[in-house]
């Protein structure tokens, strides 16, 4: 399998080389050149397989040669191996005909774990291979930088730097970071707001000299092989409720568009999916591009969901390299225009398609906390407000009784205990390998909100270059 960018003027590459790349030279996506399709017969031969083979399975295809199956199928059974849940990602019913697919079962509690506990050992695999080392540079809110720092604990090959704004985040999500004892691990308390945070991480990206030589890289969902191993679950989830011939729909809180757009390359590759609903909360780009075509930046509102709170759903441009039927040059000039302007428009008629897919919905805080409370009282069930976000636009989006419906669940509702309490009145429990979370160490380092600052902190500890 090649690979190609949504914006056409980078290389064409295969899987292990996007893999390190993370963004296209051009600023584009990499996307296969060609989405692969299982059979009927396949993809009934999925069900009562234990998950690490639907994910060698579904993966396949798309590795192409560029890296190793049977290395693939290692990391695979590896990374699965560390989740707290012998179906690694399990479905509990909560109504007459409907599902909550819970993905936190991972070390870090968050269904970024699903996908990084994959990518951490990839990179590591082909790193060690070539017999090079890659920096890795980010920032959190909360959500990415734990499940980053799990996945790349201990790795020989990378050294992973990640900013928080110092005292902006919940304590269990600062102590997930702080209290891992790895040498390749940095963590930087920076004076300033998450803003501020993703900032300094943009400009040290910028400088294009410094990002050779420490070969820096980037682990969110701009990466393919981030995306690609939550195609999985979709295909996983829909064949235990009995796909082929029963397709399902599920329903996808979204912030990057990475989970939604996985559910829509299953739906692609024969997975049994009748509808997708791309669940928002106040934060609504990707809604609004579904339903009027037009993508617009707006000012972050804070919300109850906060891992949901981003402006800017960088996964939208694959799926609109589709809605434009693979024509690069119009993707490039549109979102172009998008990163000057923070405005571009594309005719409904090229959306419209999409909305045999798509059901867009966004979600307000008192409906977030309404879904909790009820979910509570009926099931007795407990989940967080990011898969809320997805139980109340299920209910709001009116989809057909007779298909099933599977709430994707993004958090365990202890990392966001607060919000769980006031809605339901019960306080969630941290599980027991994070019991003693409050007794650990911390390392940690705090830095200004100053470039320089920064910069020199990175360039001094990197190994790489
Ligand atoms: C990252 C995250 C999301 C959003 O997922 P996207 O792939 O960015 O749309 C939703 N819920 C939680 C808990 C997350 O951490």
């Amino acid at each position: 399998m090649k690979y190609v960018s949504t914006r056409g003027h980078a290389p064409v590459l295969g899987f292990d080389d996007v893999l390190l790349a993370g963004l296209a030279r051009d600023g584009g996506l990499y996307v296969p050149e060609s989405w692969p399709e299982l059979s009927v017969a396949e993809v009934a031969g999925l069900a009562g397989r234990p998950y690490r083979d639907v994910a060698t399975r579904v993966m396949a295809p798309f590795l192409g040669g560029g890296i190793d199956e049977k290395l693939v199928a290692g990391i695979v059974a590896e990374a699965y191996a560390r989740f707290r849940h012998p179906a690694v990602v399990p479905l509990r019913q909560v109504g007459d005909n409907e599902w909550v697919l819970e993905l936190f079962h991972g070390p870090t509690l968050a269904f970024k774990d699903v996908a990084l506990q994959v990518l951490g050992r990839l990179f590591d695999a082909e790193l060690t291979r070539r017999g090079e080392r890659l920096t890795i540079l980010g920032a959190t809110s909360g959500d990415t930088g734990p499940a980053a720092i799990e996945a790349c604990r201990d790795r020989h090959s990378l050294d992973v730097f990640i900013l928080h704004p110092a005292g902006r985040i919940s304590e269990v999500q600062r102590r997930q970071m702080t209290t891992v004892a790895s040498d390749n691990i940095h963590n930087l308390a920076v004076e300033g707001t998450f803003d501020d945070c993703q900032d300094l991480v943009k400009a040290i990206f910028g400088d294009l000299e410094l990002r050779e030589r420490l070969r820096l890289s980037a682990v969110n969902s701009i990466n393919w092989a981030r995306v690609l191993p939550q195609v999985v679950y979709y295909f996983s989830a829909a064949v235990s409720l009995g796909g082929p011939s029963r397709p399902v729909t599920f329903s996808v809180p979204t912030g990057n568009f990475g989970n939604a757009l996985a559910g829509w390359v299953a739906r692609r590759m024969g997975a049994p999916i009748s509808r997708l609903v791309v669940a928002s909360n106040r934060n609504d780009i990707a809604t609004r591009f579904l339903t009027t075509g037009v993508m617009e930046l707006q000012r972050v509102h804070p919300t109850s969901s906060p891992a949901m709170d981003i402006q800017v759903s960088s996964n939208l441009e694959r799926l609109l390299f589709e809605l434009l039927d693979r024509d690069a040059g119009e993707v490039a000039s549109l979102m172009e225009a998008f990163g000057t302007t923070g405005r571009m428009e594309v005719p409904m008629e090229r959306v419209v398609p999409v909305h045999d897919v798509f059901d867009t919905t966004t979600v307000d805080d008192a409906t977030v906390a309404r879904a909790m409370g009820e979910l509570y009282a009926a099931s007795g069930h407990l989940v967080d407000p990011h898969t809320a976000v997805g139980l109340g636009a299920a209910a709001l989006c009116h989809t057909d009784p007779t298909v099933p419906i599977v709430c994707v669940a993004t958090a365990h509702p202890a990392k966001f205990p607060d919000t769980v309490e006031a809605a339901t009145g019960v306080r969630p429990e941290l599980p027991d390998h994070l019991a003693d979370l409050f007794d650990r160490p911390e390392r940690c380092t705090a830095l200004p909100c100053d470039l320089a600052s920064v910069r020199d902190y990175v360039v001094a500890n990197a190994r790489a270059g």
